[in-house]
């Protein structure tokens, strides 16, 4: 039997939302060319399945593509901004077991700025909470960390806590996925500083599985410094994105799309083992773009289990014994950051914000 994969399926490029770091609802899918059920049958078998968007409860056949995803998939969680109530509780209804993050920018004001869409927190709260009476159990909230909403971080995450819910974390990323060269964080002293909060609550709670999320928001911090990877990237090896029109991916965060290649037209062996996606691995094992986005981290945490788990036990020990703290200057950059060996456009430089790097 062949190994599973890990598959992003990209429903749809539409979208209600205008985020302020994402142009992707200026670019739609037309509703007639995105993935068919056809296509969806063709893809493998995969440990874990995450549908997302544009907004994917966009798609009046969520319903379909998700009933047929669950004869594939172990386990599937459907990323959304949580606006269409009615059409994510009565999918809910069918599919119990399905995750569902809602993408929430920030408290009211922030988020509704942010997202660009009107009552976008209260509908985005509504569902959430719907959910959880409901007694849905993966359910939980998405943020993308930025100037405009780090103050937000903590609160944010309190509430989640509060729910008994989990909170995933992001940053500012460029990608042609999200038709944004010029993301990029100004302040990253102020923004590492909320994340830094937020790894300490993380490592303080009793849930290993917060121990590890406290790691990849540190990663956040690298990441946000323009730093290497934490850990390798082997997107493309064992895991994919599909986007509406049947292109098979390695991930969402390359500066141009990068084809493997097309399952309205191929198989999937055909596919996979094609020159066009070796060619696609060749670029991935040596891509500079350092990106931090759960998708490409939380299969690479799993494969090198050790490295986070090092960390996590580390920072346990010090807490435990020493009454030590996680110090975002413990990332050497940081510390170089803040006494002036590195300057900010040094840092702007290094990063994928296509503005700054153009000042080189
Ligand atoms: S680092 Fe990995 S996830 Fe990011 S663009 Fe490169 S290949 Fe894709």
């Amino acid at each position: 039997m062949s190994k599973k994969l890990n598959g992003t399926v990209i429903v749809t490029y539409r979208c209600n939302a205008k985020c302020t770091m994402c142009n992707r609802y200026k670019v739609p899918s037309k509703p007639e060319e995105e993935i068919s059920i056809e296509t969806i049958r063709k893809l493998p078998e995969m440990y874990f399945t995450n549908i997302t968007g544009g907004e994917p409860f966009i798609r009046e056949d969520l319903k379909d593509i998700v009933r047929e995803l669950y004869k594939k998939s172990d386990r599937i969680v459907i990323s959304t901004n949580g606006f269409f109530t009615d059409r994510i509780v009565d999918l809910c209804r069918e599919f119990p077991q399905v995750g569902i993050r809602i993408s929430i920018e920030g408290l009211e004001k922030t988020n509704n700025e942010i997202r660009g869409l009107d009552d976008g927190f209260n509908r985005g709260y509504t569902t959430l909470k719907t959910l959880v009476d409901m007694g849905m159990k993966d359910v939980g909230f998405g943020m993308t960390v930025q100037d405009k909403n780090a103050s937000d971080l903590v609160p944010l995450y309190e509430i989640s806590d509060e729910l008994d819910m989990e909170f995933a974390t992001a940053s500012l990323h460029n990608s042609f996925y999200f038709v944004e060269s010029n993301n990029i964080i100004k302040d990253r002293l102020a923004v590492a500083e909320n994340f830094e909060k937020l790894v300490n609550r993380l490592l303080e709670s009793n849930s290993p599985k917060k121990w590890f999320r406290a790691y990849f928001n540190h990663g956040l911090i690298n990441y946000i410094f323009s730093q290497k990877r934490l850990l390798p990237c082997d997107m493309s090896f064992d895991t994919f994105f599909i986007d509406p029109y049947g292109d098979v991916m390695p991930c969402n965060g390359t500066k141009e799309k990068e084809v493997m290649g097309n399952l309205n037209e191929q198989s999937w062996d055909e596919l996979w083992s094609s020159e066009a996606a070796e060619n696609v691995r060749k670029k991935v094992r040596c891509c500079d773009r350092n990106c931090w986005m759960i998708g490409s981290v939380s299969p690479a945490m799993h494969k090198y289990i050790w490295k986070p788990a090092f960390w996590v036990i580390r920072h346990k020990f010090l807490r435990f014994f020493k009454k030590k703290k996680y110090s975002m200057f413990e990332n050497k950059i940081v510390r170089d950051y803040r006494d002036g060996r590195v300057t900010k456009e040094q840092l702007d430089a290094c990063s994928t914000c296509e503005a700054c790097a153009a000042k080189k």
